[in-house]
């Protein structure tokens, strides 16, 4: 027998109250206490070896389990990350002795989460391989799912965010019928940071109101969601909201009992702070979330705060330091393998040395960074990056080359400013109605309060009770110095749990009109305000999704490409307003030929477009002309003062196209327009069928010719 432990355990009572700051974290209340904490835990830790042992030979092998257990949860507790690590290992091994897999799932969902915090992703992988391997022969969808998650993050860090996407994707079909809440909002959120850094703003914003929706109302990790929705609207340059977010996010924190999520609410606040030149805020913040991730040993946030700090002290002109930190910075990215963090500060590297006019330096930088951001298609970086690369080019007199920056600046720019825009849009319309929201947040808030005060209670009095079982004298005296509190908190729950119940009505009701609210937001997002038909990115996604499908399934697919006839006319003549309302109207009179399954959306202008799929493809010409049809008959009861308002309509159907391997959503918008113009050149008001060769005689042109009215 081993000794050592039982050695290490009676010396651990003895120094029991002793606690170690390390110098690092002086000054810094948060960091100091999770350093304070570490020493409470290596204490802990002997004491429990011997426990361990000592339970073992009273209680065999279920006591063992039990103790381990314990262990691994207040280690966990006290924010000993790399000895929780060690502890869950031991729980899981334990557990597969005793055939308990369910257990040994948990165990290996916590030591995966720890290896995640120190930064250790080759061990990260392995854990998350052998949770997934685990799942499927215990046959539970909701750990496997959670394996696929921790890939999802792995990718994303190592920068494939396209292997990111398809981590989610799964874990989030594996999820679709389980009533799991906290594993699907962690999954939905980092599911919306992926879409973030591709630039996609509305479809992250709808999933990061999603899994904000859901933490509401289960009270837990409120602060990461809200600040994910912070730096979307970081994104889309909404300071205001932005800001106010963070400061709910800082807010509705327990920067004490949790400072692995605090140091990210407060480091990405940084990165706002600096954006809008609140330097010396900004410093403040950053060192702070840097000092609490020292203390923590989290490698990869050390890398992004090092980051902001860098930003911070560059914006405030102290540029020797902010070298220092992004260098440091650039050190942990190029350490972890970590994209977005090496890219990130060669990018400010180079904004450094193109200020102190060494171009030469700073071009092999962003030119490494611009690399990097491209392969992982880093879309709101690599638009900074572009902007730097331009400014060097001009610094070397080579007019060319800022041109050729400052154009693919421009075109990645316009991806996410043409979603911006239309967030921003659907963002003054839904914000009145979250207001009217905030309030029922703020019973909603209150109430998780509560919840979390009850978990905690039960939490502790579970631990009481598995310690009880021990019946150790001296472990029972640990336990009532460590858990002082609780009889007082008893107290305050009792109370508290009346207000619960009355209310709980009153939060139901909340919920359900702020999940209505998150529906508007998202209808408001892919829609064309004046007509109410699809907006153009949201048309052409659903299109690509149609032709996917089709393809696959062989099925036929047509698209219908409807101009208006001399509407510049209409409007030159008639007024804007009027020109508005005909489309208004012309659109009134296509739907009325639609069915469902059809979809339409506004490609641009005046120029709209119909999907149809299978039977409904095989019949587009007669659709086609069924349109054309009832929008003259429709239009001639406007007062349009003898100008016949009429659509020419381009059919292409997905057999059509040359080649089958080449369609793609362009490809057949492409061919639509070439048929619409053929049905505009043989005069307006009619409708032309695409073919390959666009012979005359191949072509089908029907309805009446203009110049007979
Ligand atoms: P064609 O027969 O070749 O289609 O001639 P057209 O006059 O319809 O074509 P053109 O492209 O020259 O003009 C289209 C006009 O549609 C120009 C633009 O001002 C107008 N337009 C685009 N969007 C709107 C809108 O939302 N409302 C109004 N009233 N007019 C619009
Ligand atoms: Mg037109
Ligand atoms: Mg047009």
């Amino acid at each position: 027998m081993n000794h050592k432990p039982l050695l290490a355990f009676l010396l651990g009572i003895g120094m029991l109250p002793a606690s170690a700051a390390e110098t690092v974290v002086a000054g810094v209340p948060v960091a100091a206490a999770a350093v304070d904490t570490r020493g409470v835990a290596k204490t802990l830790d002997s004491l429990f070896e011997g426990l361990i042992l000592v339970g073992g030979a009273i209680l065999g092998s279920r006591g063992e389990f039990a103790l381990a257990r314990i262990e691994a949860h207040a280690m966990s507790a006290l924010h000993a990350v790399a000895a929780a690590g060690e502890a869950w290992h031991q729980v899981e091994t334990m557990a597969r002795a005793q055939g308990d897999l369910s257990e040994a799932m948990y165990a290996l969902e916590r030591e995966t989460e720890d290896a995640l915090l120190l930064s250790d992703y080759a061990r990260s992988r392995e854990l998350a391989s052998r949770l997934l391997d685990t799942a499927r022969i215990a046959g539970v969808k909701e750990y496997e799912a959670s394996a696929h998650g921790y890939f999802g993050i792995l990718a994303r860090r190592q920068g494939d965010l396209d292997a990111a996407l398809n981590s989610y994707e799964t874990a989030i079909g594996l999820l679709a019928d389980s009533s799991n809440d906290f594993r699907k909002a962690l999954i939905l959120s980092n599911f919306g940071t992926v879409l973030r850094d591709r630039g996609d703003f509305a479809r992250a914003l709808e999933l990061q109101l999603d899994a904000l929706a859901i933490r509401e109302r289960i009270g837990d990790r409120l602060e990461t969601s809200l600040r994910n929705v912070a730096l979307l609207y970081r994104e889309i340059e909404d300071e205001a909201t932005a800001r106010s977010y963070f400061e709910r996010a800082l807010a509705s924190v327990d920067r004490l009992a949790n400072p692995e999520t605090y140091a990210p609410v407060l480091g990405s606040y940084a990165s706002l702070l600096n954006d809008i030149g609140e330097h010396a805020a900004a410093l403040s913040a950053a060192s702070e979330a840097l000092q609490i991730d020292l203390a923590l040993g989290n490698r990869a946030n050390q890398g992004l705060e090092r980051l902001e700090t860098g930003r911070a002290l560059f914006g405030l002109g102290r540029n020797e330091e902010s070298v220092q930190q992004l260098e440091g910075a650039l050190e942990i990215g190029r350490e972890l393998d970590q994209h977005e963090i090496v890219s990130r500060a060669l990018l400010h590297l180079a904004e450094i040395s193109q200020v102190r006019h060494d171009s030469l330096r700073a071009r092999g930088m962003i030119d490494e960074a611009i690399a990097g951001l491209e392969k992982a298609l880093l879309r709101p970086q690599l638009v900074q990056a572009y902007a730097v690369r331009e400014k060097i080019a001009l610094a070397e007199h080579d007019p060319e080359g800022a041109l050729r920056f400052l154009r693919r600046y421009a075109e990645q720019r316009e991806l996410l400013l043409g979603t911006r825009a239309g967030r921003q849009l659907s963002d003054l319309q839904a914000r009145h109605a979250r207001a009217e929201a905030e309030k029922d947040l703020t019973l909603l808030q209150k109430d998780n309060e509560l919840q979390n005060a009850r978990l905690e209670k039960q939490e502790i009095e579970k631990r009481l009770g598995l310690v009880a079982l021990t019946s150790l004298g001296l472990a029972l005296l640990l336990i009532t110095w460590r858990f002082n509190g609780i009889s007082r908190l008893n107290r305050t729950l009792r109370l508290k749990n009346s207000e619960i119940d009355q209310q709980s009505k009153a939060l139901a009701e909340a919920n359900s009109r702020l999940e209505e609210r998150a529906s508007q937001l998202y209808q408001a997002a892919i829609t064309d305000p004046l007509t109410g038909v699809y907006n153009r990115s949201h048309l052409r996604e659903q299109v690509g999704r149609m032709l996917a499908t089709s393809i696959a399934a062989r099925r036929s697919l047509a698209v219908l490409v409807i101009d208006y006839d001399s509407f510049k006319q209409v409007n030159d003549q008639l007024g804007h307003l009027f020109g508005d309302r005909v489309l208004v109207e012309g659109i009134a009179a296509i739907r009325q030929c639609l069915e469902h399954g059809d979809i339409i959306g506004r490609f641009g202008g005046e120029e709209f477009i119909v999907v149809l799929e299978g039977e409904r493809a095989l019949a587009a010409v007669g659709v086609a002309e069924a349109i054309r049809s009832q929008v003259q008959e429709s239009l001639s009861r406007l007062p349009t003062h003898g100008i016949a308002v009429t659509v020419s309509i381009g059919v292409v159907r997905l057999a059509d196209l040359p080649a089958l391997e080449e369609a793609s959503v362009d490809a057949l918008f492409d061919a639509g327009d070439q048929a619409m113009y053929r049905a505009k050149a043989a005069g307006r008001n009619r409708v032309a069928l695409f073919s390959r060769a666009m012979h005359p005689i191949e072509e089908l042109i029907r309805g009446r010719d203009p110049t007979s009215q």
